[in-house]
């Protein structure tokens, strides 16, 4: 079998509200979807991470630069077409987009294969540690209003995604320090003392204006405090580790193995947050989570886009080994997003249905088990929602 032709397909709507976390507000959702066809008929599927133009140039490193590398090549040779273009690229870009453009051709590959041997990827990943996984719904995304309405707001979207169902809850945080503060504890009373939340700041803060705040999430007793300083600020993390209870989270603005290395051994991290549609795809997300186990940093999923990604996330999840296992470990859980999201929700063939799986089961959701991804997306929705 061969690699004919290799597609993307970046899809874009306009949100019914504007949405914002601490770097921008946005107004409409891309998704990236990768397409690779092949001489025997067989068709998969991929997706990059990296909304708006990012998606669009992206699809210029897919289609003008990575396509004429694989065309031809037996696509179940994930590993070595994965060398093959990354180290045609590594002059160009270790990190960022090419590895983004990357993943959606690898994720593709491992559908292709799983379609072949007629086996789900998490088979082919070495087997299922789990047949459902429990879901944290996040929200509370900043809006263009005053602090004191969004303070408010906050609560009872929490109160709310906690009586849909989630295990847990995330919200943003970005207004500045006070506020934030403000912001969390809202949340906090929102869910009640017994409740997970995590918050996620989107790297807005110096290591002083993270110490502030996550001083005040230990008072509050949140489980974890994801991206609070820049991705390259590898001391920031090992000194708000140092210094914080609450769990320091972080990774999904990391590439690669060797990326990876450098954020593993700088032991910064509690949780590690890997993005299996940016860092390099599957085949590199499992030397990553290698690389994890081997630090015992355990793994939640980052997951971000459409019903691709997601199926692409609870293959993973289903395949991944607990940390560190027992009668009673802690499970990985799907990040899941509760704001508006047509291209998971109505993107497959036969939806994932997530939300309700997660009010019917006790927060959890089951694993796909078809071959490949285990879903497929509805070509007349891609051909509606197709802007490049
Ligand atoms: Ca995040």
């Amino acid at each position: 079998m061969k690699i004919e032709r290799v597609t993307s397909h970046v899809l874009r709507y306009e949100l019914p509200e504007e949405l914002g976390y601490s770097q921008q507000y946005y107004r409409h959702r891309t998704a990236h979807l990768v397409e690779i066809q092949t001489d025997e008929g067989v068709t998969g599927w991929g997706e990059c991470f990296g909304p708006g133009n990012v998606a669009i140039a992206n699809k210029a490193i897919v289609e003008t630069v990575i396509q004429p590398m694989i065309q031809g090549e037996d696509p179940v040779n994930r590993d070595m077409i994965w060398h093959k273009v990354y180290n045609l690229l590594r002059d160009h870009g270790q990190k960022g987009m090419p590895l983004q453009a990357l993943s959606g051709v690898d994720i593709a590959l491992w559908d292709i294969t799983g379609k072949i041997a007629g086996l789900p990827i998490y088979k082919l990943l070495g087997g299922a540690h789990r047949t459902e996984v429990p879901v944290y719904g996040y929200g509370m995304m900043l809006r263009r209003e005053p602090a004191e309405t969004l303070i408010s707001q906050f609560g009872e979207e929490a109160a709310a995604i906690k009586a849909a169902g989630f295990v847990a809850t995330k919200m943003k945080v970005g207004l500045g320090v006070e506020h934030d503060v403000k912001l969390a504890e809202a949340v906090r009373r929102g869910v009640g003392d017994d409740f997970p939340f995590m918050v996620d700041a989107n790297h807005c803060y110096t290591t002083s204006d993270a110490l502030f705040v996550g001083r005040a999430l230990d008072e509050l007793g949140a489980y974890w405090f994801e991206e609070p300083v820049v991705p390259e600020d590898y001391e920031g993390y090992r000194e708000l580790r140092t210094k914080l209870d609450t769990n320091i989270a972080g990774g999904e603005a990391e590439f690669s193995r060797w990326g990876w290395r450098r954020l593993l051994e700088s032991n910064g991290l509690d949780i590690a947050q890997p993005e299996v549609c940016g860092l390099g795809g599957i085949s590199e997300y499992i030397k990553v989570a290698t690389l994890c186990q081997a630090h015992h940093v355990p793994i939640v999923n980052h997951v971000w886009g459409s019903g691709i990604a997601v199926a692409t996330n609870l293959q993973l999840l289903a395949a991944l080994a607990p940390m560190p296992g027992g009668l009673f470990p802690r499970e990985p859980m799907l990040e899941f997003d509760t704001t508006h999201n047509l291209f998971r929700d109505e993107l497959l063939t036969v939806p994932l249905d997530i939300q309700a799986q997660v009010a019917a089961n006790n927060g959890r959701v089951g694993i796909p088990d078809g071959p490949g991804l285990g879903v497929e997306p509805d070509r007349d929705f891609l051909d509606v929602y197709k802007v490049g």
